[in-house]
This record gives C-alpha cells, sequence and structure tokens, in this order.
C-alpha cells in the first residue's frame, strides 16, 4: 500500500479555464482570483484553453495578466467544445493538482482554499454541487433535474447531482483522464469516473458576471445525450425488453382475437386498432432505430480516431510588463 504523505501534496495548483469570447469577462475573473490565488501559499500556473474566440479575448488576456509569468493560453485551431478544451487544458497542466474553473465566475474561487484543504486531507477528486440554481430558468432547472435522475439510473457510476465543471482534481486523476481514448468527452462523468477517494462541495450558484451562456437549449440537450451515451448502454439494450412486453400484449389480443372470431364470426375490419397498431410500432421503432444511430454515431467517431483537439498555439506570457505580444512558444 502506498500511503500519501502531506508533504508529497505540497502544492503545485494548475487553474485551467476554458474561454470562448470571453472579453469581458477576464478582468472581472482576475480582479477576484488574484487574491485567493496570492493568499494560498502555494505555486500556481493558470491556463487558458481559447477555443476558437473570435473576439478580443486573446489580446484582453495578454493585456490584464502583463506581467505575469505564470499564465500560459494554449490557442486552439478552432472552437472544438468546452468538453475538448479542457481535456487540453489538463493536457498541458504540469501540477501536482488542478482546478478547473468557468471565467464566467458562476462558480465561487473563495472554496478553492477549503477545496485544496481536502485535498490535502487526501482527497482525490472534489467536486462542486450546486445547493440553488437560483440564476437557472425554471426550465433549465427541471431538465437539469430529469437529466440526473435519468442518468444515475441508467449509468453504473452516478454522479452527485446538479455537479459542476468546477473541481479541484489530483495528478493521477488528470493523468487518467488525459488517457482516456475517448473523443466524446463528458468531462463530469470523466472525472467522476476514475473513483479513488471523491468528495463534494455545495455552493449556490451565482449568474453570469457578464455576457451570456454559450449553451443553448439545443447544445444542452446534445451534451446530455453525449453523457447519457457515454456512460450507459441502457438506452441502446432496453429496446429488447420494450419489444417483449408488445410482443406478449401482441400475442394476448392474438389469441383473443382468435377466440372471439371463432365464438362470433368475422367482425367489421377493425381500421382503428390496426392504425393503432402500425402507429404505435412504427413509432417505437423509429426512435429505437435513432438511438441505435445515437450509439452508431459516436463509435464511427471514436472509429476515425481523430484527435480530440488541435494546438494552434501555446503562448507563454512574457515576464517584462511592458511586453504584451507574448511569446509563441509552439
Ligand atoms: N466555453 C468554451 N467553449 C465552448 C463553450 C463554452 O470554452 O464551446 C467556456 C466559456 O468561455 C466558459 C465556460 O466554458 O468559461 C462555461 O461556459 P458558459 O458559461 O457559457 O456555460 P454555462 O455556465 O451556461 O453552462
Ligand atoms: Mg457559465
Amino acid at each position: 500500500m502506498t500511503v500519501v504523505s502531506e508533504s508529497s501534496r505540497g502544492a503545485f495548483l494548475s487553474v485551467v479555464v476554458p474561454v470562448l469570447n470571453e472579453e469581458d469577462t477576464i478582468e472581472p475573473f482576475w480582479s477576484r482570483m488574484r487574491a485567493i490565488l496570492a493568499n494560498l501559499e502555494v505555486a500556481w500556473e493558470i491556463i487558458f484553453v481559447d477555443d476558437g474566440s473570435t473576439d478580443r479575448t486573446i489580446p484582453v488576456i495578454l493585456q490584464v495578466f502583463a506581467g505575469q509569468t505564470n499564465v500560459r493560453i494554449v490557442k486552439l485551431s478552432r472552437n472544438f467544445g468546452k468538453e475538448e478544451a479542457l481535456t487540453a487544458g489538463l493536457t498541458y497542466a504540469a501540477g501536482q493538482v488542478a482546478c478547473i474553473i468557468d471565467i464566467d465566475l458562476q462558480d465561487p474561487p473563495e472554496l478553492l482554499p477549503e477545496m485544496i484543504e481536502r485535498w490535502r486531507a487526501g482527497d482525490d477528486v472534489v467536486v462542486g454541487v450546486r445547493s440553488s440554481r437560483a440564476s437557472d430558468t425554471r426550465f433549465k432547472k427541471a431538465s437539469a433535474t430529469a437529466f440526473y435522475a435519468v442518468y444515475n439510473r441508467m449509468s453504473d457510476v452516478p454522479l452527485p447531482a446538479n455537479m459542476s465543471d468546477f473541481c479541484l482534481i489530483d495528478r493521477r486523476i488528470m493523468e487518467f483522464v488525459v488517457a482516456l481514448p475517448e473523443r466524446s468527452r463528458f468531462t463530469k462523468g470523466l472525472l467522476w469516473w476514475p473513483g479513488f477517494s471523491r468528495t463534494v462541495i455545495q455552493y449556490p450558484r451565482a449568474s453570469r458576471i457578464e455576457g451570456d451562456s454559450k449553451y443553448s437549449y439545443l447544445k444542452l440537450w446534445n451534451y446530455a445525450i453525449d453523457g447519457l451515451t457515454s456512460f450507459s448502454s441502457v438506452p441502446l439494450r432496453m429496446w429488447t425488453y420494450v419489444g417483449l412486453l408488445i410482443g406478449v400484449v401482441g400475442i394476448m389480443y392474438a389469441v383473443y382475437l382468435v377466440v372471439r372470431t371463432s365464438i362470433f364470426g368475422v367482425d367489421v375490419p377493425g381500421y382503428a386498432s390496426i392504425m393503432i397498431a402500425v402507429l404505435i410500432l412504427g413509432g417505437i421503432q423509429l426512435v429505437s432505430l435513432g438511438m441505435f444511430g445515437e450509439y452508431l454515431g459516436r463509435m464511427f467517431v471514436e472509429l476515425k480516431g481523430r484527435p480530440i483537439f488541435l494546438v494552434d498555439k501555446v503562448i507563454e506570457l512574457s515576464s517584462r510588463p511592458d511586453d504584451t505580444t507574448g511569446r509563441q512558444t509552439w
């Protein structure tokens, strides 16, 4: 048995922040984060993953963080999506522990010291859980509740309900997650999947400091399907049972019809019952085929084995305060 001593958790923290068109949130993020990091008494780095921003996100980072040596921007070659951006960030994180946090301050960075304490005490994964979603619409709240209920029934690795992406993870979890070859990256599930010592921290979720969410309802729906299909094959298998049930009911109805016809003779042709059977069965077959397609499509993507993300360049911030252009190392 390996015992992790407290001193081996001495700490070098990587803060991983995905950004997509966030020119307005960078300054407020840093003005709140700065004091928190300074008080942590650990060495730290910030890794911004620019997920194909088309606004002034990169120049603003260079300007706001001018003079900092421990800030890097991993600029992806285009928008790959937040999940992929997080994998990119974890790939470049050098710390013994990493914090994943959104730039919009919906999750309070003030929890970092407590998270680090828990990590020092031996937890490998410390995850933020939203105790309230006052900032979300009623529909978003209801759909999130439904998602976790369905997901946790179907998945082998249930997640804490209302889990956020805000978390602190030990280096070994980072390495496991980065090494997972899958292209469909449901980060929450991937971080919870390795197991080890996991814990949650509750907090009420705030509204975005600036700008709007990058997630439309359609994007959220696809995200939910990605999550479900990545961690459960129940949606694929359940059709066997649905089919069996309908088959049994069908046989019972057939027996009833045969008996009834032999006793009372041929009835008036049953247009309505035939239509109902055709429509219901047709619908069920299409849905099951669609579900099959969801998995097949994802298998196709996995099989092609394209990289999860492509890096355009890594910009290391220069230590010279007057140099705001950044130094390209890639
Ligand atoms: N983000 C990203 N790529 C995307 C969408 C979002 O890197 O394709 C980043 C975004 O800049 C932010 C974080 O992911 O730092 C969370 O995004 P957002 O606040 O829009 O999501 P929500 O909080 O509404 O789920
Ligand atoms: Mg947000």
